[in-house]
C-alpha cells in the first residue's frame, strides 16, 4: 500500500489513484496546494498494485537518444496562439482526422488546470497552450486506457511524470497509443495559482488566460487574463518602469517561476520537481516538445517572432508521428547537445528558491504581492544588483534577436 513520507518521492501523477481496485486512494491537496495519495486502511485489501504501478518506484524508462528538430506550424496563426512553435497542434490534427482521441491539460470552469480530452478540432483549442499549474489528472489514465481498447488512435501529452504514470497504468505497449512529454521546468503550486486569481480577478469575469501572451514576441512573451473585453497584461521585466500606467502590475505574481525575469524564482513548484526522476534519458514518451532556446545561436534563419518550437524524437513511433504531421510542419535537424545546452531543464531538475518556506509559512495569511515584495527584499543586495544586471542584459539579448526580424 502506497504511504508518502518523502514529498520529493510523489509527482502526483495519480497512477496508484486510478488503479486501486477497491477506489480507496484520493488524491488530497497538502497545505501547499499539491495532491498526495490518502488511502482509506479501511478499504485497502493489501493488494499491493498502488505501489507496483507507481512511476517513482518503477520507472518505465528507456534511454532514447533523441533526434533534435527545429519546428514549427506552416500556419502562423495557429502557431501565434501556441507556446512555442506549436508541434502540440501538428501532431494532434492527423490523429483527430483519423477519428481518434487527443489528452493534454485544460482549464475547468473555474479556472483549475486540469487534464482532459478533446474530439474535434474545436474541443482541442482548450488543451493548446502551456499552463504553468501543475495540472490534475482526474480519472485521464482511465479514459485513455478505455479509447485505446476500444481500437482507437490516442495521443497523450502532458508532463514526463504523467507520462510514466499512463505507461504504468495501462501496463502494455498498445500500438494505436502516441505519447509527447514536455521540457518540464517544474509544475507551480495549483493553491497559489487559485489565490493569485481570486485576489486580483472575479473568476466569473475572466474570458481568457494566456501564460504565453506573444503580443510582443515568442521569446518576450507574458501571462496575461481577460475579463470581458478587458485584458490585463502581466508585463516582462523591461516594461516594469511603466507599470504604473499600467492597472495589472498584480500579475507580476508569475515572476518568481521565471528565472531570467525576475530576482526570486522557483519559490513553488512541487518537491518532487526539486529532485526530478524523469529527465534526461529517464523519458517514457515518443515525443518530447520545447521551446528552441538558443535559436539565435543554433540556427538563426529559423527564428520566428511566433515561435519555434525544439522536437525531440525517441522512439520509431515519434518519427513515424512527425512524418504523418510532414504537411503541417517546417522542421529541420538541429545538434542535440545545442540544444540542451540552452535548455538545462530538460536534465537537470531546478534548486528550489532559498525563500521557499517562507513563502509556504506566510502565503494563505498575506496577499501574495505584498508577500512576494518583502522576500524579495530580503535577498542580500549583491544578489539583486547581480540579477538586476543579468535581467538588463538579457534585455538587451531579447531586443537585438528582435530588431534582426
Ligand atoms: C509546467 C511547464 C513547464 C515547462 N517548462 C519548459 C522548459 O523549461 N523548457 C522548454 O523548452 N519548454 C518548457 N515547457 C514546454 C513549453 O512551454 C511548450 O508547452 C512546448 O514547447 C509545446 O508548445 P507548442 O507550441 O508545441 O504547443 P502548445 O499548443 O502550447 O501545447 C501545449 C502542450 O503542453 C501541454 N500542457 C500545457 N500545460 C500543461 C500542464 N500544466 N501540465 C501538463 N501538460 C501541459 C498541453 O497538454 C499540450 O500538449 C513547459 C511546459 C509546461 C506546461
Ligand atoms: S494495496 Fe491495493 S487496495 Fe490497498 S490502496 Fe493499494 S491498490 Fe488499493
Ligand atoms: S508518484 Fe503517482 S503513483 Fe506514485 S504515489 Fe505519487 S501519485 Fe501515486
Ligand atoms: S519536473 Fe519532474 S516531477 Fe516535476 S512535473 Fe516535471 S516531470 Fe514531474
Amino acid at each position: 500500500m502506497i504511504h508518502i513520507e518523502d514529498k520529493s518521492l510523489c509527482c502526483g501523477c495519480g497512477a496508484c489513484s486510478q488503479i486501486c481496485p477497491q477506489a480507496c486512494i484520493c488524491m488530497q491537496p497538502d497545505g501547499e496546494g499539491f495532491s498526495y495519495p490518502q488511502v482509506d486502511l479501511a478499504r485497502c485489501v493489501h493488494c499491493g498494485l498502488c505501489e507496483k504501478i507507481c512511476p517513482v518506484l518503477h520507472p518505465p524508462f528507456f534511454a532514447p537518444s533523441p533526434a533534435a528538430y527545429a519546428a514549427k506550424l506552416k500556419d502562423a496563426s495557429v502557431r501565434q496562439k501556441s507556446s512555442s512553435g506549436g508541434i502540440f497542434f501538428a501532431l494532434a490534427k492527423p490523429i483527430l482526422e483519423a477519428g481518434g482521441v487527443v489528452f493534454g491539460a485544460g482549464f475547468d470552469e473555474n479556472w483549475n488546470v486540469c487534464h482532459q480530452y478533446a474530439e474535434t478540432e474545436e474541443a482541442l483549442d482548450k488543451l493548446r497552450r502551456s499552463k504553468y499549474v501543475q495540472s490534475d489528472i482526474g480519472q485521464t489514465f482511465k479514459q485513455a486506457q478505455y479509447f485505446l481498447e476500444q481500437g482507437r488512435l490516442v495521443l497523450f501529452t502532458g508532463t514526463p511524470c504523467q507520462v510514466a504514470g499512463l505507461k504504468n497504468y495501462l501496463g502494455k505497449e498498445y500500438e494505436r497509443l502516441l505519447t509527447a512529454d514536455i521540457i518540464c521546468h517544474g509544475v507551480p503550486s495549483p493553491a497559489v495559482w487559485q489565490k493569485f486569481l481570486q485576489e486580483n480577478f472575479s473568476s466569473s469575469l475572466i474570458k481568457a488566460i494566456d501564460f504565453r501572451d506573444k503580443s510582443i514576441s515568442w521569446d518576450s512573451s507574458y501571462l496575461s487574463v481577460t475579463c470581458q473585453n478587458k485584458k490585463y497584461p502581466s508585463l516582462p521585466f523591461y516594461l516594469r518602469p511603466l507599470r504604473k500606467l499600467f492597472f495589472a502590475q498584480k500579475a507580476f505574481l508569475f515572476r518568481s517561476f521565471f528565472k531570467l525575469h525576475f530576482g526570486i524564482s522557483n519559490l513553488y513548484e512541487r518537491p518532487s520537481c526539486h529532485a526530478c526522476r524523469f529527465k534526461g534519458q529517464h523519458r517514457a514518451a515518443d515525443i518530447t516538445m520545447g521551446d528552441l532556446w538558443g535559436i539565435a545561436e543554433i540556427c538563426p534563419k529559423q527564428y520566428d517572432k511566433n515561435g519555434v518550437s525544439v522536437l525531440l524524437v525517441n522512439t520509431h513511433k515519434g518519427q513515424r508521428a512527425v512524418e504523418e504531421a510532414q504537411g503541417l510542419l517546417l522542421y529541420t535537424e538541429v545538434p542535440l547537445e545545442k540544444v540542451l545546452q540552452h535548455n538545462p531543464y530538460y536534465a537537470a531538475s531546478v534548486e528550489a528558491s532559498a525563500q521557499r518556506s517562507a513563502f509556504f509559512a506566510r502565503y494563505r495569511q498575506e496577499p501574495l504581492n505584498r508577500l512576494l515584495v518583502q522576500l524579495e527584499k530580503a535577498k542580500p543586495w549583491p544578489i539583486l544588483l547581480l540579477t538586476k544586471i543579468a535581467n538588463k542584459l538579457a534585455g538587451k539579448w531579447r531586443r537585438l534577436l528582435n530588431h534582426r526580424q
